[in-house]
């Protein structure tokens, strides 16, 4: 049986003084729902407060570096995220791969880092508008996964949550169709399978883009989906409880 995961996806927002507010009204929120587990990933300045009044959250990064130290710029490394207590990590977002170059060899290096010291990648594939309109996308999911989650054993797949998430459906409230989501979640669950044989089984895949309290239910019900990930419906406390209350 794999538990659901609902994570929020803060992007590059929230102050410090946000996300206690976020935290105090939403983590209280969630006290004894054992059927769903609930996260949010947030800015990296925002992690310590976070990290600090999560009681029942799963607190994430949103990307990290996958070596341990060194001259690496404005960057932040997993053995940090490690001892702020942060317990998942956002990897491979379209965002980042678009705008900051990560490449799946990048992704794949962050995604065992992150295994060896136990917290849990949270890694995003999905295609373009364009690869879509094109027919491409089985082909870019298939090679996403296939590269992402490569080297690693059938022990360690299991504790990775692999996001789908459809570029053209992100922040644009185009959300995929219910069929559309779950055809491709479940090509992301046969490559696994093609991988790592029957531990695909266990791997939790979730639908990301322009989720909402009013669509959710619709993307829970279809086999292959074991969660969502959310961005901009995942900022107000209001919508995130709604997000709660549909899925608990
Ligand atoms: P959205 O973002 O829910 O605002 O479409 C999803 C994401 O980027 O993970």
């Amino acid at each position: 049986m794999r538990k659901p995961i609902i994570v929020g996806n803060w992007k590059m927002n929230k102050t410090i003084a946000e996300t206690k507010e976020f935290l105090e009204a939403v983590d209280p929120y969630l006290e004894g729902i054992d059927s769903c587990e609930y996260g949010i990933a947030a800015p990296y300045t925002d992690l310590y407060c976070a990290v600090g009044l999560a009681k029942n959250l799963i607190i994430g990064a949103e990307n990290c570096h996958f070596e341990d130290s060194g001259a690496y710029t404005g960057e932040v490394s997993i053995p940090m995220l490690k001892e702020l207590g942060v317990k998942a990590c956002v990897i491979g977002h379209s965002e980042r791969r678009q705008m900051f170059a990560e490449t799946d060899e990048a992704v794949n290096k962050k995604v065992k880092k992150l295994l060896d010291n136990g917290i849990m990648p949270i890694m995003c594939c999905g295609e373009t508008e364009e690869e879509f309109d094109a027919g491409k996308t089985e082909e870019k999911v298939r090679r996403q996964v296939a590269e992402g989650l490569a080297g690693l054993c059938p022990e360690c797949v299991k504790k990775v949550v692999v996001a789908y998430e459809p570029i053209w459906a992100i922040g644009t409230g185009k959300s995929a169709d219910k069929d559309i989501a779950e055809k491709c979640c479940w090509i992301v669950r046969d490559e696994i399978r093609k991988m790592y044989g029957d531990a695909a089984d266990e791997v939790r895949v979730q639908y990301g883009g322009s989720v909402k309290p009013g669509n959710i239910k619709e993307y829970m019900a279809m086999e292959d989906i074991d969660g969502a990930l959310i961005g901009g419906a995942s900022l107000k406390v209001d919508s995130f409880k709604e997000l709660v209350d549909a899925t608990k």
